[in-house]
C-alpha cells in the first residue's frame, strides 16, 4: 500500500510521483511513499498560514504549547524501540545509535517545553517617567524546516519543537531517502493534540519540493540542516525574500592530540569521533593532528583500535558501523580515498568496500586511515561524509592552529590533552562553533550548536533557541498627560 503524507493536517496521497524507501543494508523495500506535488505545497503553505492566523495557537499560553511538547516527548519515549528500528531501516545506522537519537529527540521536546514555559519578555524601560517600554517576541508565521538523512529524528525534533513552541506553523521537508520517521513524527504531534493545519510533512525531492516550499511567499523563515552548497542556495532565496535563515551545514573538523594526552583515551575518542555513524556526521572529526613526539605510538594504537571495529548489519547488536546511506554515496566516499592515493596519501587501514556475502547487498565501507597528506590536499579540505580519517603530524603550536583553521568549514573541533590551560587557549583560538576537550560528539541540549564560516549561520538548541523562530517587537506606552511636544 502506498503511504500517505501529511498535508495541512490531513493524511492523504501526495499528488507527486511515488518513491520507494529502501533499507540501505540490503536494498529491500521498506515502503512505497507518495510524494507532494507543487499543488500540495501551495495548499499546505496556504492552510498553514490560515491555521496560524486563525487558530489560537500563536496567542496560546506557553504552558498550553508546552503541554503538547511534553506529550510528544512521552510518546517518543514510549515508542523508542519501534522508532529506533524504523530509523535504522531508513538510514542504515546501527540500532544503538538510532536509539540514542530517538531518546535525544524526546529530551529535546521536553527541554523546549520547559524553556517555552519559562521564557520571559522584558520590560525595557529605563528612566523614562512619561512612557513605559516593553520588548515582546512574536512568531514569524510559517516556517520551512528542511532536514538531511543522517540523523533525521534528532534534527527534525530540533526544528519542530522550538518552531512550534514559538507559536509558528511548520512545513517539514525531510530528505526523500529518509522520510519514514518524519511521517511518524507527524502522527505523534497529531496524537499529542497539535491543532490541525499547523504541521505538514511533505515528502519529495529537495530541488523541486524543497525549493517550492522556501520560495512560497507565505513562508517567513527557513530552518535548514544539510550540505553547504544547498545552504548557500537557500540563503540566496532568503536574501531575495528578505527572510531569516538558520543554516546548519557541513564540516571538516580537526582533532588535536597533544604530547601529554592520555593516549588510550584519545585513540578511542578519535576513533569514535570519526567512525561512529560511519563518518556520516557533520561533526565527524575527519582531520587529525598529532604531536610529533607521540605520533608513532598514537598512530599504532589508533590503527589497532580501528582494525577491531565491527562493520556489519545495523540490526545486529554490537556493530560499530552500519551501512552508508546508498551505493552512490559509497562510490563518492571511495572516490575520495582513490583521490587521496593520487595526492600521495598512504592507506594504513581500510580503504575498501565490503563486497563479500550478505554485506555486498548494502553499502558498507571499512573505517579508513590515511597518512602522508598535508592539510592543503583536497582530501583534507572537502567534506567526505564517510569513515575516512586523514592523520597529520604537528610540531609547532602556532602552525598547528593555522592549519586547523585552514578550512572553509568551522563546525567543531576536538582537543586531547591533560593540560587544561593549553586546552583553553587552543579552544579559544580555533575558528569553530563547538570544541570538545577530552571527549567528542557529546551533546547537551542546553548548549547552543552551530557553525563558524561555511558551516552555517545561527544557532540551534539552548534555552533561547525558541527565539530563533520569533521576531522582536518593542511597545511604547505613554503615561504622561502630555505624551508628545505638540500636545500642550
Ligand atoms: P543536502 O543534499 O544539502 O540535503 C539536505 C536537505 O535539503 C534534503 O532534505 C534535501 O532534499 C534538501 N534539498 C536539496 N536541495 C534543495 C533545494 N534546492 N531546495 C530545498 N531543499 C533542498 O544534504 P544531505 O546530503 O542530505 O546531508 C548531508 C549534509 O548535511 C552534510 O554536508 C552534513 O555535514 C550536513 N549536516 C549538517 C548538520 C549540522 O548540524 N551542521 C547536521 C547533519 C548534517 P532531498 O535530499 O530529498 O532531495
Amino acid at each position: 500500500m502506498v503511504k500517505e503524507i501529511y498535508i495541512a493536517g490531513e493524511w492523504r496521497l501526495g499528488r507527486g510521483d511515488k518513491i520507494q524507501s529502501v533499507f540501505p543494508a540490503d536494498q529491500s523495500v521498506n515502503a512505497e511513499i507518495s510524494t507532494a506535488s507543487l499543488d500540495d505545497v501551495n495548499e499546505a503553505v496556504e492552510k498553514a498560514d490560515l491555521a496560524w492566523r486563525q487558530s489560537s495557537w500563536r496567542n496560546s499560553m506557553p504552558h498550553e504549547r508546552a503541554r503538547i511538547l511534553y506529550k510528544v516527548a512521552d510518546i517518543i519515549e514510549a515508542r523508542v524501540d519501534e522508532l529506533s528500528r524504523l530509523q535504522t531501516r531508513d538510514n542504515g545506522k546501527p540500532l544503538a545509535e538510532t536509539r540514542a537519537l530517538t531518546l535525544s529527540a524526546a529530551a529535546t521536546a521536553r527541554y523546549v517545553a520547559a524553556a517555552c514555559e519559562t521564557l520571559n519578555d522584558e520590560l525595557t524601560t529605563q528612566r523614562a517617567p512619561d512612557f513605559m517600554t516593553m520588548s515582546v517576541h512574536e512568531p514569524v508565521g510559517v516556517v520551512a524546516a528542511i532536514t538531511p538523512w543522517n540523523s533525521p529524528i534528532a534534527s527534525e525534533v530540533q526544528k519542530l519543537a522550538p518552531a512550534l513552541a514559538g507559536g509558528n506553523a511548520v512545513i517539514l521537508k525531510p530528505a526523500e531517502v529518509t522520510s519514514l520517521i518524519a511521517l511518524e513524527l507527524a502522527k505523534i504531534f497529531e496524537e499529542a493534540g497539535l491543532p490541525k493545519g499547523l504541521l505538514s510533512v511533505l515528502v519529495g525531492r529537495g530541488s523541486v519540493i524543497g525549493d517550492a516550499i522556501v520560495k512560497h511567499p507565505l513562508v517567513r523563515k527557513i530552518s535548514f540542516t544539510g550540505g553547504t552548497s544547498t545552504g548557500r542556495h537557500l540563503a540566496h532565496i532568503a536574501a531575495d525574500k528578505l527572510i531569516t535563515t538558520s543554516l546548519e551545514l557541513g564540516g571538516k573538523s580537526p582533532t588535536i592530540v597533544m604530547q601529554d594526552a592520555d593516549i588510550e583515551l584519545a585513540a578511542k575518542g578519535v576513533a569514535y569521533g570519526i567512525f561512529s555513524s560511519a563518518g556520516q556526521a557533520c561533526i565527524a572529526g575527519s582531520r587529525l593532528f598529532v604531536h610529533h613526539s607521540i605520533y608513532d605510538q598514537f598512530l599504532n594504537r589508533l590503527v589497532e583500535i580501528t582494525k577491531g571495529l565491527r562493520v556489519g548489519h545495523p540490526e545486529t547488536a554490537g556493530m560499530h558501523l552500519g551501512s552508508l546511506i546508498n551505493p552512490k554515496h559509497l562510490a563518492s566516499v571511495d572516490a575520495y580515498v582513490q583521490l587521496a592515493k593520487k595526492e600521495g596519501g598512504q592507506v594504513l587501514v581500510g580503504g575498501e568496500a565490503l563486497t563479500e556475502g550478505d554485506l555486498a547487498k548494502g553499502s558498507f565501507y571499512l573505517p579508513t586511515i590515511i597518512t602522508g597528506l598535508n592539510n592543503s590536499a583536497q582530501t583534507c579540505q572537502e567534506e567526505i561524509f564517510g569513515p575516512v580519517l586523514v592523520v597529520m603530524k604537528y610540531d609547532d603550536e602556532a602552525d598547528l592552529i593555522a592549519q586547523a583553521n585552514d578550512s572553509c568549514f568551522g563546525l567543531a573541533a576536538g582537543i586531547w590533552t591533560e593540560n587544561y590551560r593549553k586546552a583553553w587557549q587552543l579552544a579559544r583560538a580555533l575558528e569553530v562553533g563547538t570544541v570538545w576537550i577530552n571527549t567528542y560528539k557529546k551533546f547537551s541540549i542546553s548548549a547552543p550548536f552551530g557553525g563558524f564560516k561555511e558551516s552555517g549561520i545561527g544557532r540551534e538548541k539552548g534555552r533561547l533557541g525558541i527565539l530563533a523562530y520569533m521576531q522582536q517587537k518593542s511597545i511604547y506606552m505613554g503615561l504622561s498627560e502630555q505624551p508628545n511636544p505638540w500636545c500642550d
